[in-house]
């Protein structure tokens, strides 16, 4: 069985180490290429855009792909979508594996809203100096909002600051408590703005920010496509174990 993985996350890396150790799978990994991806992805790897829909659909069809796993980031809504709708296409079946998402605990004070441009809103009530652990491509929205100070924590460093007074951290997950609780009393942070991503590699800020009593501006995930989904490796691959029926392709 010839598997396709989209891959940029801790469980598509797990899961590409799965399908290695078992007989009769041949994964494929596939990576968007714009971060460097921490540890390695067993089996054979692709790296850059499908070309959209079509790009995708071509793919699947010249490589004679069995399953689609959509292992991408919760927030990676766009390739999300394209796999759900070139797997139609083509009539593969496709999985979306999700981490599960956080579970606010007694004392958060998190503050859901919809995207970024409600968070730049929503931040001058909130704080004077706010820690952003968000993607790059989330910076837009904070143009111009000159009197919150920015600490920005990002992978890579970002092509431009949103602000004369920002200032960039380079980070990767895991990030321990004592580590985030640090980063916070040193640049007396009091406002968190974090995506909804989930997972235990970057869980120790909301911790932190429990612990000192911070309000946490979150954004929600985007809603996953149609279609099956879970929320571990190990039903992923229980998944690939049972015959899956083949998506009803084009309507027209
Ligand atoms: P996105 O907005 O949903 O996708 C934008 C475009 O990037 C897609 O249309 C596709 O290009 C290409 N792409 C995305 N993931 C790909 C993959 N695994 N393999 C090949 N092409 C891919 O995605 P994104 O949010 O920029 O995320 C890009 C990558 O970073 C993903 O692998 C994701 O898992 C990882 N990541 C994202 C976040 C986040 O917060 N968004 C955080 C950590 C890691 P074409 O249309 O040309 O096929």
């Amino acid at each position: 069985m010839r598997v396709l993985i989209l891959a940029g996350t801790a469980e598509a890396a797990a899961l590409a180490g799965a399908c290695a150790a078992r007989r009769g799978i041949e994964s494929i990994c596939s990576l968007a290429g714009r971060i460097r991806v921490p540890g390695p992805l067993p089996g054979e790897l692709r790296v850059g855009g499908f070309g959209g829909v079509d790009g995708l659909v071509e793919f699947l069809e010249a490589r004679t792909i069995d399953r689609v796993i959509d292992a991408t980031h919760p927030f990676a809504a766009q390739m999300a979508s394209h796999a759900e709708q070139a797997c139609r296409r083509a009539r593969v079946p496709r999985l979306r594996l999700l981490r599960p998402p956080w579970r606010r605990r007694p004392g958060d004070r998190w503050i859901e809203v919809p995207d970024f441009a409600e968070v730049a809103r929503r931040l001058r009530g909130l704080g004077r100096r706010a820690l952003l652990t968000v993607g790059q491509r989330d910076l837009d929205a904070f143009t111009g909002i000159e009197d919150v100070r920015l600490l920005i924590r990002t992978i890579e460093p970002p092509a431009r600051l949103p602000t004369a007074t920002s200032l960039w951290l380079g980070g990767r997950g895991p990030f321990a408590l004592e580590d985030e609780l640090a980063l916070l009393r040193e640049h007396a942070i009091d406002v968190l703005v974090t995506k909804a991503s989930g997972g235990e590699a970057t869980s120790a800020k909301l911790a932190a920010a429990r612990a000192l009593g911070l309000p946490v501006l979150m954004v929600r995930r985007p809603e996953p496509p149609p279609g099956p989904l879970v929320q571990s490796v190990a039903e992923a691959l229980a998944w690939l174990d049972e015959p899956q029926p083949c998506p009803a392709g084009r309507s027209t």
